[in-house]
């Protein structure tokens, strides 16, 4: 398949929108760029285009989908017995990097929850995703715009990287401001349920949701065969293709450690770059959060062309965005932590 490449920054914005509206209203599959990390949109209504989704990525079936959409007023077009504290929670949060799963209505394909009579939605600040949205004139299914496993894409180059030859086409847009996606919430349970972390940040919720419980699959290994709220959260995931694991602790233990280990990077702080001796990448100030979830995943595929056996990556403090970053990281590194 030939991708069309469509520049939203150098060519003309109204066209390439219109295009890709397009594109997708007849059935296709369009990466799209949003505030969180590049999607990979299709018609949320269209079944077959949904498989075509799943199929480029080489996403498991089991793995649900987040429905996008550009409008309020498009909440009730795919959700039924929608709770106040949703509308509560979309008018703080949205537009924005925040997700509700709430119960599905049956106009949305069954492919895009994977079979669960839930559906995840979410309406992002980006302003060309949400145009992309309104030109195609659908709620829009779209997973991360990377083959599934690997790191997610936060520049144009790396959906290319990923998906060239695979998708009908990428649009070309600005790189993504917040870098980890979207904060996922069940609130179709009792209590509310925090799935996955993101830039809206449990203590910012826990001022709409006292009762918010934090699901265990966050920041753990599910057990062998155990069921998880969030499927997604089961898996190895974000992950270059070097061996990767995550060291927890102080800086002097972090430096120490990464300095004794052969053949291996280290990927730090600023502010150890200058006593490390081995390979070395720097995703952002340790107390600076929101650089180091903008910066993780180009820093996770950076890491492979470095040539080394091993890499270790020092695991930010989990409050804030931090908690998204060492929630990524933690499946980034197949849950290999080490504790200094
Ligand atoms: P991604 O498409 O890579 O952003 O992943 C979407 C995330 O949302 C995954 O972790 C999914 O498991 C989660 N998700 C999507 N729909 C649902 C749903 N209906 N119930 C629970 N989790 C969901
Ligand atoms: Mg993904």
């Amino acid at each position: 398949m030939t991708t069309e490449k469509i520049d939203i920054i150098s060519g003309d914005y109204e066209e390439g929108v219109a295009r890709a509206g397009g594109i997708l209203r007849r059935g296709g599959i369009v990466a799209i760029p949003t505030e969180t990390v590049y999607g990979l949109a299709a018609s949320a209504l269209d079944d077959r285009a949904i498989e075509k989704v799943f199929l480029a990525k080489g996403r498991p079936q089991n793995n649900p989908l987040i429905v996008h959409i550009s409008d309020i007023s498009m909440l009730k077009d795919v959700a039924e017995d929608i709770p106040d504290a949703a509308y509560r929670l979309a008018e703080r949060f949205w537009p924005g990097p925040f997700t509700m799963v709430l119960h599905r209505k049956n106009t949305v394909a069954s492919r895009v929850s994977a079979g669960l009579d839930t559906v995840a939605v979410r309406m992002p600040s980006s302003i060309a995703a949400r145009d992309i949205i309104a030109a195609s004139g659908v709620p829009l299914a779209a997973p991360s715009a990377n083959i599934s496993g690997s790191p997610s894409p936060t520049t144009a180059a790396h959906v290319t990287d990923d998906l060239d030859g695979r998708v009908d086409a990428i649009v070309c847009g600005e790189d993504c401001a917040v870098g980890v996606e979207s904060t996922v919430v069940a609130l179709f349970s009792d209590p509310p349920r925090l799935l996955r972390p993101g830039a809206v940040t449990a203590e910012q919720l826990r001022a709409f949701l006292p009762d918010l419980v934090i699901d265990k699959a966050v920041l753990s290994e599910p057990a062998k065969g155990e069921s998880v709220a969030s499927p997604g959260m089961l898996y190895k995931h974000y992950a270059p293709e070097t061996e990767t694991f995550l060291a927890e602790g102080e800086s002097k233990d972090f430096v120490s450690f990464v300095n004794s280990q052969a053949d291996c990077a280290a990927v730090c702080f600023n502010e150890e770059l200058p006593e490390i001796s081995v390979k070395k990448i720097s995703y952002g100030d340790r107390n600076d959060q929101s650089t180091l979830a903008k910066n993780l995943f180009s820093v996770l595929r950076e890491v492979d062309r470095l040539g080394v056996k091993r890499v270790y990556v020092h695991a930010p403090d989990k409050l804030g965005m931090g908690l998204a970053v060492y929630n990524r990281l933690l499946r980034a590194a197949g849950f290999k932590v080490i504790k200094l």
